[in-house]
């Protein structure tokens, strides 16, 4: 039965991460996989977290099954999350939350309800986007187009092309944004090209699906919420796919949510009848600790606070990265400008090191990165950052 299968191809960032784990090149360095690390290259539990699991082990009386939408008390404060406390859509329930298995469930959850109720529908991915984006959405049928996003010459945001691509979407097609913190590229739109972009959707007629994988690690949860309130300010529908992964490092918890933004309380209600339909046969109902540890963690004030410092501590970390690299890289003579590092957000980069480089500096150095030439800047330390530099300078010379 099973002779005619043939292997898959290793996956473009998880099959980069078993290989580092096998090198055994002790100076190796990974700058692969997109997981946050500390000045000593650990990922740490938030103490947030650790002081919730705490409660929780006291607290839990059950394990019974959740709903199939998850917690009410954590859908609920996603939601505030997501729009601000005192937002319209709140107060008057046109949004409806599922908690789905981290950040790439909302992602399947929400391509499968596309794929059934938006008949016909392309969905849109930026050029370049999240290596997974693509199979996920093919994964239940749908076709991917691909819009114009990032200049490789000057390195930053193509708004111009941008503008163009978006122009030619369809009414009813679906275009996907990174909420905050673009992955691989770092480039986020400006407040006021997220304003043209929503006046666009709204005129075009497309449907947004906001990826919020990193809200937090950009500016502050406010800020890198403010290109999905600004397109909610003009159109009146929206999908959002959160995930906790990186800004609660709940990475193996599986945790995340869908959202679904309607036009009135009605529809919203029926049209997440349908999602919760798509989940029944998907997975049933969501795991329930790593959304207990976020509801419990966004529901009370003292862990709230708590959470924010630490979210703020990982952000400050990756900025210093950031212009430590640069600098250190201009201290060891490349003349390359890498300045537009310091500018981006969030955990990666596009670092414009070619396929070539990338298998030199695996092959001599033991440094892990994405073909793609997509750095995680937050595998960057004190510790590693003369040898990777060196390593990067050589490599640029040869
Ligand atoms: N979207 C983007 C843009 C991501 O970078 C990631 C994680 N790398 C995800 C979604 C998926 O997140 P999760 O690990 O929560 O499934």
């Amino acid at each position: 039965m099973f002779e005619h299968i043939q292997a898959a191809p290793a996956d473009p960032i998880l099959g980069l991460n078993d290989a580092y784990k096998k090198d055994e090149n002790p100076n190796k360095i990974n700058l692969g996989v997109g997981v946050y690390k500390d000045e000593n290259g650990n990922t740490p539990i938030l103490k947030a977290v650790k002081l919730a699991e705490e409660r929780l082990l006291t607290k839990e009386q059950s394990k019974s099954y959740l709903s199939i939408e998850g917690s009410p008390a954590y859908c609920s404060a996603v939601q505030k999350l997501l729009f601000g406390q005192n937002h319209n859509i709140i107060a008057k329930q046109l949004a409806k939350t599922a908690h789905t298995p981290g950040g790439t469930g909302a992602l399947r959850v929400a391509a499968e309800f596309i794929k059934k109720h938006l008949s016909g529908a392309t969905i849109w991915v930026s050029n370049p986007t999240w290596a997974n984006h693509q199979s996920v959405f093919q994964s239940v049928g749908l076709e991917v187009g691909s819009y114009s996003y990032y200049n490789a010459n000057s390195k930053s945001l193509d708004f111009e092309a941008l503008l163009a691509s978006l122009s030619q979407v369809p009414e009813g097609d679906v275009v996907l944004f990174h909420g905050c913190c673009h992955n691989p590229t770092g480039i986020d739109p400006t407040p006021e090209q997220w304003y043209q972009l929503a006046k666009l959707a709204s005129k075009q007629g497309f449907l947004p699906l906001f990826d919020f994988a990193y809200q937090g690690f950009g500016q502050d949860l406010t800020e890198d919420a403010q290109g999905l309130r600004t397109f909610l300010e003009h159109v009146p529908e929206m999908l959002i796919a959160s995930s906790f992964s990186k800004n609660f490092g709940l990475y193996n918890e599986r945790v995340g949510a869908l959202t679904i933004v309607c036009d009135s309380t009605d529809q919203a209600e029926a049209a997440f009848t349908q999602v919760k339909r798509c989940i029944r046969t998907n997975y049933s109902n969501p795991p329930s600790h790593g959304s207990a540890v976020v509801s419990e963690i966004l529901n009370d004030s003292e862990l709230y606070s708590l959470w924010e410092s630490e979210l703020k501590d990982m952000r400050t970390r990756i900025h210093e990265m950031r212009s430590l690299f640069v600098n250190t890289l201009k201290s060891k003579g490349v003349d390359q400008d890498f300045s537009f590092i310091s500018q981006q957000q969030g955990m990666f980069s596009f670092s414009g090191l070619t396929p070539d480089q990338v298998a030199q500096l695996r092959r001599d150095y033991g440094i892990y990165i994405v073909g793609s030439g997509r750095i995680n800047v937050a595998g960057m330390t004190h510790n590693n950052m003369e040898p990777l530099c060196d390593a990067i300078a050589a490599t640029l010379k040869s």
